[in-house]
């Protein structure tokens, strides 16, 4: 079964526009998203263009502020202080990575806890981690409601991330422990990963090495969530960190590249600028 990341977003997408069309009668306006860009990074115009698209789908007011990768920290520091001043503005977004003369700790710091639709906070990420209402982060919210969604039972499982960083491997192992799977997190470090990696019930991989996962490090029947994004050095296509072609027949459930984890985090993304919004409404 190959879950189409595309197809669930596309109907939540649906049902979420269908609920901020009621929003201007209810509450005067719509959310609002601004997503601050960064230089011309290929990658990370063609993510800000698909929030933006991804906004007008859901009927969410997007403004995108680019700037050049000159900008010094302290400018960039003084839009998002602007943002956070702005009433109505409800959810603050800043594209990664920035450049290395800025301190992206302290820019993502820097945002409105209440409007770090990212989750990316770190009062949102301690939440997180001690069970408090929080922003779900993106990536790994979308899994998880993939997860559901293709009838997977996760509680008891034995689930294997690999990857430990912030954004995905370790939120992601987080998510499934409190959805009561034994999780193994794995990493660079880790010593025979394919005989970790084929003992998974469920296995999500976030690395970021085209491939990596080949069909000998998968069990049969395994669920396989593949994080990845990278372009196929052979054809130049996009692909992700798992071979999907031959461990699509090994595998109970698989995610494709692309189509897969990606259009669920730009959806769980449009999710939370409207919790975040309902949360003033309050
Ligand atoms: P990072 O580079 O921050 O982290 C990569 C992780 O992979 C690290 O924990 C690293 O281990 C681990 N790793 C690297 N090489 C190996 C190896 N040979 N064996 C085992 N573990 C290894 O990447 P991200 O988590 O930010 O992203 C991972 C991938 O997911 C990328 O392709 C990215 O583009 C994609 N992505 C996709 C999203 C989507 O919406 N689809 C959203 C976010 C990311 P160590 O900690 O030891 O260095």
């Amino acid at each position: 079964m190959i879950i189409s990341g595309k197809e669930l977003a596309a109907s939540l997408k649906a049902q979420m526009a269908a609920e901020v069309a009621t929003f201007e009668e209810r509450y005067g306006r719509v959310p609002h998203l601004a997503v601050i860009l960064v230089g011309e990074d290929p990658g990370s115009v063609s993510y800000v263009t698909g929030k933006a698209k991804a906004s007008a789908e859901v009927g969410i007011k997007n403004t995108t502020i680019r700037r050049p990768a000159t900008i010094s920290e302290e400018e960039l520091l003084g839009i998002i202080a602007e943002l956070n001043a702005d009433d109505a503005v409800d959810g603050i977004l800043v594209q990664l990575p920035l450049p290395k003369h800025i301190n992206s700790d302290k820019v993502i710091a820097a945002i409105d806890c209440s409007k770090d639709v990212d989750g990316f906070h770190p009062m949102n990420v301690a939440a997180l981690w001690q069970k408090q209402p929080c922003v779900l982060p993106c990536t790994p919210k979308g899994i998880i409601k993939m997860l559901k969604v293709a009838g997977v039972e996760i509680a008891g499982k034995n689930a294997v991330v690999v990857g430990r960083s912030n954004i995905v491997g370790l939120p992601v192992s987080k998510l499934l422990l409190d959805e009561n799977a034994t999780v193994t997190i794995t990493h660079s470090r880790t010593k025979n990963l394919g005989e970790v990696t084929s003992k998974a019930d469920i296995l999500v991989v976030a690395i970021g090495r085209p491939k990596f996962v080949t069909a000998d490090m998968v069990g049969e029947g395994a669920v396989v969530i593949d994080v990845g994004v990278n372009r196929d050095p052979e054809s130049g296509k996009l692909c992700g960190d798992v071979d999907f072609a031959a461990i699509e027949p090994k595998a109970s459930v698989i995610t494709p590249v692309p189509g897969g984890v990606g259009p669920m985090t730009i959806c769980c993304l449009m999710e939370n600028t409207i919790e975040c919004f309902l949360r003033k409404q309050a």
